[in-house]
């Protein structure tokens, strides 16, 4: 009897324990938890490939995209419910492995039950069938209108940071990079360019089919759809990479002039100092706007007529150089949270003003970077930015932690991050600095990296233990004393300014 009471305790106690406890099917997370962006990507699952089938019904700029992706993930957790973030007008049906099964639509998140629990560690596919996202008039005030915006000539996207979503169904977080197919069935005439090689080109019965793959592994935020009335044209093997540059057919001749003649250089530059090109092939995309960025979206960097129109080479010549240093700092190697975007930023920055410097362009490059002066050195406009080094700890967050997602654009995570860089070679030289950086876009090629895992390698390749000397650098409130530079003072903070943002910004 006594025993007999025990079992029945005992199985009451299972029953009401909660599912996951007792390693049962529990639902995946609806974020990741990224301190800047917590609802962004989901728990439970790894995405490991998108297969992305779009048609675009006419040749309108403001044409909706009809879309159907499917990706292929694997369970990291066994998955009585799993979400995709999407935040587009609507979605046809969702099938996980063929099945038909029920969503619900809430906030960003798509939210989807599976008719029988996904085991951890099983592979599985999740169809997202006609869903429609409808372009938007890019505002530059406003990143969310230029996610998916429309211009005269078509439709391109900007994702970055959070809004990938907004025209894709996905996990949308740069620590879940995956491989990608797009499929485009757009009128004939009509370009359709994606990140990656162009693998099919048919027409038929009216309508043009483009097919491209991108199979070294992209962030979401660095997809790139562009349709509409463009021209692609070929710029053969450039320093060993493939090249090809797609405009908005009005502009091509004005623009290829000053876009052909510095990719070669620009990428032998690079190579140079950080090694081989991490891609397939390279180029730009330049449409008619005034987007108030320049995007490193993954093999085929956006940038728009604005830069050609509204300053001189000085300036867009060091941005495109900054845009292709992302393919290896921010593409090739993605930062783990938003919180690392200095990462990406820092490195593009660097090789920017480094590149500008021997061009003579710094002074034009940086004005009202942070000064309106502008520089005729590196080494003077590291000065500078050190001056403002406790107003931006105070106005944005260390360049490591930034305040908000507000503040994560600011010129903290681009000049601060540099200056990081410059202290670092301050410390190790110039020669183990460099080894360091290409290093690091080797040892996490086609991964997600955290700044822990930059100061770990520095430490590693440099032989010494960086960990205090950074992390004061990355985390501290206040600016650390630069190495070499006793005389270097920063000047006192004054409260919140707000001034650092980024006015026409490289992004
Ligand atoms: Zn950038």
């Amino acid at each position: 009897m006594r025993r007999a009471l025990l079992s029945a305790f005992a199985l009451f106690a299972i029953l009401a324990a909660p599912a996951h406890a007792a390693g049962g099917p529990s639902p995946g997370s609806p974020g990741l938890g990224d301190r800047l962006f917590p609802g962004l990507g989901n728990g439970g699952y790894d995405a490991l490939h998108y297969d992305v089938d779009l048609r675009y019904a006419t040749s309108a700029p403001t044409q909706p995209i009809d879309g159907t992706v499917t990706m292929v993930a694997q369970a990291t957790q066994a998955l009585s419910r799993f979400d995709l973030d999407f935040a587009g007008a609507s979605v046809g049906a969702v099938a996980v492995n063929g099945q038909q099964v029920s969503f619900a639509r809430v906030d960003g998140e798509l939210v989807i039950t599976p008719r029988a629990p996904i085991r951890n560690g099983d592979t599985f596919l999740v169809t997202v069938s006609h869903y429609v996202a409808v372009p938007t008039v890019p505002d530059n005030n406003d990143f969310s209108t230029e996610a998916f915006f429309y211009t005269p000539d078509g439709s391109a996207t900007a994702g970055q940071p959070n809004f990938a979503n907004y025209f894709l169904p996905s996990n949308d977080h740069p620590s879940d990079k995956a491989t990608f197919d797009f499929r485009f069935d757009v009128p004939a005439g009509e370009t359709a360019v994606a990140n990656g090689v162009l693998a099919a080109k048919w027409t038929s019965r009216g309508r043009t089919h483009w097919a491209y793959v991108q199979r070294q592994p992209m962030a979401t935020e660095l997809v790139q759809l562009a349709v509409g009335n463009y021209d692609v044209t070929p710029d053969g093997v450039q320093s060993g990479v493939l090249v090809r540059d797609v405009t908005a057919k009005p502009i091509t001749a004005r623009i290829l002039p000053d876009l052909q003649p510095f990719t070669g250089p620009q990428l032998a530059w690079l190579q140079a100092r950080v090694g081989p090109y991490p891609f397939d092939l390279y180029g730009s995309l330049v449409v008619q706007a005034d987007l108030g960025f320049a995007l490193e979206t993954q093999t085929l960097e956006l940038i728009d007529t604005s830069w050609f129109d509204d300053f001189d080479q000085g300036v867009w010549e060091p941005t495109e150089l900054h845009e292709m240093t992302h393919m290896w700092f921010g593409d090739s190697v993605s930062p783990k949270t938003w919180s690392d975007l200095w990462l990406n930023e820092g490195h593009a920055s660097w090789y920017e003003f480094l590149y500008a410097e021997q061009k003579g362009e710094l002074a034009d490059d940086t004005q009202d970077y942070p000064d309106p002066t502008g520089y005729a050195t590196f080494d003077e406009l590291m000065k500078a930015v050190y001056a403002h080094g406790d107003q931006w700890r105070n106005d944005s967050g260390p360049v490591a932690a930034p305040s908000s997602a507000d503040t994560l654009f600011d010129l903290q995570r681009y000049h601060g991050g540099a200056l990081v860089l410059y202290a670092l070679r301050q410390v190790v030289g110039a020669a183990t600095f460099q080894r360091i950086e290409r290093a690091w876009v080797q040892r996490y090629q086609g991964q997600s990296a955290s700044t822990d895992d930059f100061i770990a390698l520095a430490s590693q390749i440099s032989g010494r233990n960086l960990t205090g000397f950074l992390r004061d650098w990355l985390y501290g409130t206040k600016t650390p004393p630069m190495p070499g530079h006793p005389n270097w003072k920063v000047d006192q903070a004054v409260g919140n300014q707000r001034l650092a943002r980024t006015v026409h910004g490289r992004r």
